[in-house]
This record gives C-alpha cells, structure tokens and sequence, in this order.
C-alpha cells in the first residue's frame, strides 16, 4: 500500500455505499482525481467536512487495489463564506463548474491557483462578485492562449476605433471589414469593462466599479466566449 500527499479543492461528490462518498479532487500535483472517502456520511465521521465541495487542503490518499482513499486531510480553508452567502455561492458554484469542464488528468497550476485566489477573493473582500467571475474568465483565455483584448484587428492588422467585433469562432477581436457571420459586436464600454478586469488584480477588484450595462455585455460575452472555447455551458451566475 503505497500513500500520496496531494494539496486538493473539492469540485463534486457524489455518495458511494451506504456511508462512503466519491469525492472529485482538484488536486496541484496531478489534476482532477476521483477518490474515496469512508464513512464521511456518518454525523460523527471525522472527515464529514473535507467531502465539502470548496474544501481545500491536504489530502493523504492510500492506493489500495487501484483505487485512492482518503485516509487524513489537513483543513487548509473550507471557504465557509461561500455557503453561507447565496449570491457568493453562485459566482463560486460557476467557478467550480467552469474548472470541472477545464481540468483534466495532467497537473494545471496555473488553473490551481487562479481557482484559489479567486475563490479568497469572492469569500474575504468586499467585492461585487460578478468582477470576480469575469476576471477568473479573462485570465483563464489568456493563460489558453487567446489575447482579445488588443487595440488590433487578430485578421487584418488593422488600428481599432471605436467599433470591434469578438470573433467567437477564433475568440478575438476584429475590425468591421473582418468581421463575419460568426462575429458580436463588442461596444466601446464593454471593451473598456473587460480592460478594466484584465488589468486589476483579484486584491484590487473591490474598487473597480463598471457601469450596469457594460457589466453585464462584458459577462454575457465572456460566457459565449467559454461555450465557443470548450464546447459546453458553465452554470451560468445570473438567474
Ligand atoms: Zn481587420
């Protein structure tokens, strides 16, 4: 029987047997992982409470006969904020489903710990969490590669004014005489909006403030954005 230390966030859990739990890791080391937790359903188990989705901490897991069990767990943070708030829980809720459809088998620290500070930021700062949700979006197709936020039409090279349209199908920005059927237009404030969040830091988000219209174009776009890039909806923060 050989033992594991993993440093983990908890993206779902399903009950297994009469009082065991599947429980989807995110772990820093090697991705997502499914592993078993015995007896965690048990008011009195002792581990009741890292079975939690947005528990993160330190995970011992033992491989025995091919599957990986839960045999210690070190509370790190179990984000009890974001429980605790309804309109915190949804951003979050989002945040987890966007990672469940991202991460795979291979390790993605990148992703880890983008996750974590944007879930520190949503449960401890005085922030309207809806910027927090858009910023984990921008940095998430940045670190994929796509820079969409330039002053520079992605096709023809062309200097930007005022009217731009998001290229869903390559996730950029183009000037009007590229634009296609697969094309949005992208007003000067929206872009502007999405600027504003590329460029504050999770600790610095409290103090950006965006007007209601643009805010909610800049997220919409964002959402698109994701479902163009992966191929599937995230459970969407705005009901
Ligand atoms: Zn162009």
């Amino acid at each position: 029987m050989s033992s594991t230390k993993v440093k983990a966030l908890v993206i779902g859990a399903k009950d297994f047997k009469e009082k065991d739990k599947l429980v989807d890791l995110f772990t820093l080391e090697e991705g997502k992982m499914t592993v078993s937790m015995k007896g965690v359903r048990g008011e009195k188990a002792k581990l009741k409470f890292a079975k939690e989705v947005f528990c993160f901490g330190e995970y011992v897991l033992e491989n025995t006969k091919g599957m990986n069990v839960v045999s210690q767990v070190e509370i790190i943070d179990n984000f009890f904020g974001l429980t605790n708030d309804i309109d915190k829980f949804y951003e979050a809720s989002s945040m987890i489903d966007i990672v469940r459809k991202t991460v795979t088998t291979q390790a993605n620290p990148q992703l880890f710990i983008e996750l974590l500070k944007a879930l520190k930021t949503l449960c401890y700062d005085n922030v309207r969490n809806l910027y927090v949700l858009d910023k984990f979006l921008v940095n998430i197709f940045k670190a994929m590669g796509y820079s969409f936020l330039t002053n520079k039409c992605s096709s023809c090279g062309a200097d930007l004014s005022e009217i731009r349209y998001f290229n869903l199908a390559v996730g950029e920005i183009v000037c009007p005489s590229c634009k296609n059927a697969s094309c949005i237009s992208i007003s000067p404030a929206a872009f502007s909006a999405l600027k504003i969040l590329d460029q504050a830091d999770y600790d610095k988000l409290a103090s950006v403030k965006l007007s209601p219209s643009s805010e909610v174009e800049a997220y919409h776009l964002l959402e698109k954005n994701f479902e163009w890039r992966t191929g599937g909806r995230f459970v969407s923060a705005l009901i």
